[in-house]
């Protein structure tokens, strides 16, 4: 049957906050009302069609019982998506809290009940590395993760210290960009690519790199790369700039603040933007520009987000 919550537009918890309510009102044992209403089944679908949720004084208790009490117990709401894991955490003696992100749903949170166990039926599934179909159920706090079905997995990624290392920073860079139950298709989408480009053998930098560029443009906060940010004015091949990120790209010598910031710099900038990823592996990049780069994306994505992301420090650690 129809639950009355839906009707009265309240969670659970608040619909049977009311009827505990009705209940101390009323005083009567629950054993009793149930009876009562099983008797009077006949009844329930003129009660259902009433608009009326509380009985003004006057009308018979059992009129009110009828429309707040189902017969059986309500289903858990439950839903589908494809998602990947981003982050987790561990919960108790052998549960997950996982964070998410999905196409349709932004970043969620959803608790792995038991997925520590060995004999768990969800543990391999919520390995890192894979695009999941995962089915929810709708929990108190998080939504509970009833069944997973891995439909990609980038095993190649598991095995490579520095390639997991940049796909783990790429999740995070993206986990932080995209908003809680906010369909964010164009990060999700980001983030597949980057783990893709790493299992194809694009050099790690280079995703890295790419990554943060793509992120820095997909997150509205690309950075001005043609123009000086203060007069406006484009940059004559081989000419000094400066890069500010607070101003959000590239300043001239004589206008603004920021690092020294070579016109090689700026062109590789430009590349990354322009050409796909697969296309710049091929050629061989010099490592000066390459760091000026890292240096200049690192401060755009601690301008972004008021600071570093925590994968950061192991990728840093791991390319050492
Ligand atoms: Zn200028």
């Amino acid at each position: 049957m129809r639950l009355p919550s839906r009707a009265l537009g309240s969670p659970y918890p608040m619909w049977y906050r009311i009827c505990a309510y009705i209940d101390a009102v009323i005083g009567s044992s629950h054993s009793a009302r149930r009876s009562r209403i099983a008797a009077s089944v006949a009844a329930i679908s003129a009660s259902r069609s009433s608009s009326r949720r509380f009985a003004p004084v006057g009308v018979p208790r059992s009129d009110v019982m009828l429309q707040c009490y189902p017969l059986t117990m309500p289903e858990r709401r439950t839903s589908r998506t494809l998602a990947v894991v981003t982050s987790r955490f561990r919960l108790g003696e052998a549960d997950r809290v996982l964070t998410l992100i999905s196409p349709d749903r932004g970043k969620f949170k959803a608790i792995a009940k038991g997925v520590r166990k060995p004999t768990s039926r969800l543990g391999g599934g919520v390995e890192p590395f894979a695009e999941l179909e995962v089915a929810l159920a709708a929990g108190r706090t998080f939504d509970v993760v009833t069944q997973v079905q891995p439909q990609r997995v980038w095993l190649g990624l598991r095995g490579r210290l520095l390639s997991s290392a940049v796909a783990w920073y790429a999740a995070e860079l993206v986990e932080r960009a995209t908003s809680e139950e906010q369909p964010e298709p164009e990060l999700y989408a980001l983030l597949l690519r980057a783990w893709d480009l790493l299992e194809a053998g694009v050099p790690d930098v280079l995703v890295a790199r790419w990554s943060e560029l793509a992120l820095l443009d997909a997150a509205g906060h690309a950075p001005e790369l043609d123009h000086c940010v203060d007069c406006g004015r484009a940059p004559q091949e081989g000419e000094a700039l400066r890069w500010d990120e607070r101003a959000g790209g590239i300043h001239c010598m004589n206008h603004g603040e920021g690092a020294p910031f070579s016109s090689d710099g700026l062109r590789l900038l430009r590349a990354l933007r322009r050409f796909a990823p697969e296309q710049l592996a091929a050629l061989r990049l010099p490592s000066g520009p390459l760091q000026e780069v890292d240096r200049a994306l690192r401060a755009a994505i601690l301008n972004l987000y008021g600071r570093e992301p925590k994968s950061r420090t192991f990728l840093d650690e791991v390319s050492a």
